[in-house]
């Protein structure tokens, strides 16, 4: 009884990247190859995933891209000390950590210590100021992956109810004030749920646009939607299934079926937010690399 368009981020990030083609000639007759530097630091099974795809991306594209991997007891000194030399490093535009890292190590120091203009990931305190204060200069990349589902669909954000549950510093809080801000993508009237909001549900059931970035598999079933709403899941999930070769199978924050028969609009997972955050991890740089162009 499947009801709802899905929106697809392999669409969206096909478009985005037939887009790009022309920036990056432009850059490479310029001789500036835009690149990008991952860190990753232990051998978090999921974290090496996301890394994969998102440096297998930037070959695809003929982009240049480093994997930096550390040992999980790294120092937190050692880490600042590379982070600086990145900084310093011309070949990379961009420099990303892949987070979580180990629990010895703040991330909020590792973030603090990376350039504002070399930021590609959005969470430096600098690029969050900016975009809060509605001048965003890089916004962090599923944030940004959603406005551009939710433009390439005609999805209007001004006036309608957005409800956002989840707070993180990468995905709830900046896409609740992106939303709220006063800009084209923005104008939403903006409620934020949290592990501390009492009845999750009846906020949830009021919202036109509903955000579920929680990292609860499939907690969000039809009793949070709204009829004719749109759904945006960026939950992923590792959920135990041994009928699957690798043990376990991957799924949002939205129980998709009951999602389906109930919503206008949902972002299947996987393929839906995921891709974006790469494709716009991919423009970040690029538009790092672009101010050094004549
Ligand atoms: P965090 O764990 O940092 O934040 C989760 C948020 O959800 C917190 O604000 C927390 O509240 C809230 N929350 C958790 N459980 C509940 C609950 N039972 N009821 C109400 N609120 C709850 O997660 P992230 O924001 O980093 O990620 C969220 C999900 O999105 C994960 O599945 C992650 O894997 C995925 N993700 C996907 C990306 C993509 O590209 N598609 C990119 C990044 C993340 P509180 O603040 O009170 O603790």
């Amino acid at each position: 009884m499947a009801k709802a368009k899905l929106l697809s981020g392999k669409e969206v990030s096909a478009a985005v990247y037939s887009d790009l083609e022309q920036r990056i000639a432009r850059l490479k007759a310029q001789h500036i190859s835009p690149g990008l530097a991952v860190i990753l630091v232990g051998d978090d099974p999921a974290s090496q995933s996301y890394v994969r795809s998102k440096t297998r991306r930037f070959e695809k594209l003929g982009l240049f891209s480093e994997t930096l991997r550390y040992p999980a007891d790294m120092t937190e000194d050692e880490l600042l000390a590379k982070i600086s030399e990145l900084n310093n490093d011309n070949r990379f535009h961009g420099i990303l950590v892949q987070l979580p890292l180990p629990a010895h190590i703040a991330e909020e120091k590792v973030i603090f210590a990376i350039a504002p203009e070399k930021d590609v990931d959005g969470f430096h305190p600098v690029s969050l100021g900016l975009l809060a204060s509605g001048n965003p200069s890089f916004i962090s990349c599923t944030p940004k992956g959603i406005l551009r589902i939710l433009d390439h669909y005609g999805i209007e954000t001004g006036g309608k109810h957005l409800v956002v549950c989840g707070r993180s510093n990468i995905v709830g809080r900046p896409i609740s004030i992106l939303t709220s801000l006063k800009a084209d993508f923005g104008n939403a009237t903006v409620t934020v749920c949290h592990s501390r909001t009492q009845n999750m549900a009846d906020f949830a059931r009021q919202a036109d646009i509903l955000i579920a970035a929680l990292g609860q598999p499939e907690m969000i079933n039809g009793d949070f939607i709204k009829p004719g709403a749109c759904v945006i899941d960026v939950g992923i999930n590792r959920v135990p299934d041994p009928t699957r070769e690798k043990g376990y199978r991957i799924v949002g924050d939205v129980k998709a079926d009951e999602a389906l028969a109930k919503a206008d609009y949902l972002t299947p997972v996987p393929g839906g937010v995921g891709l974006m955050t790469v494709a716009m991890l991919v423009e970040n740089t690029i538009e790092a690399a672009e101010k050094y162009l004549n």
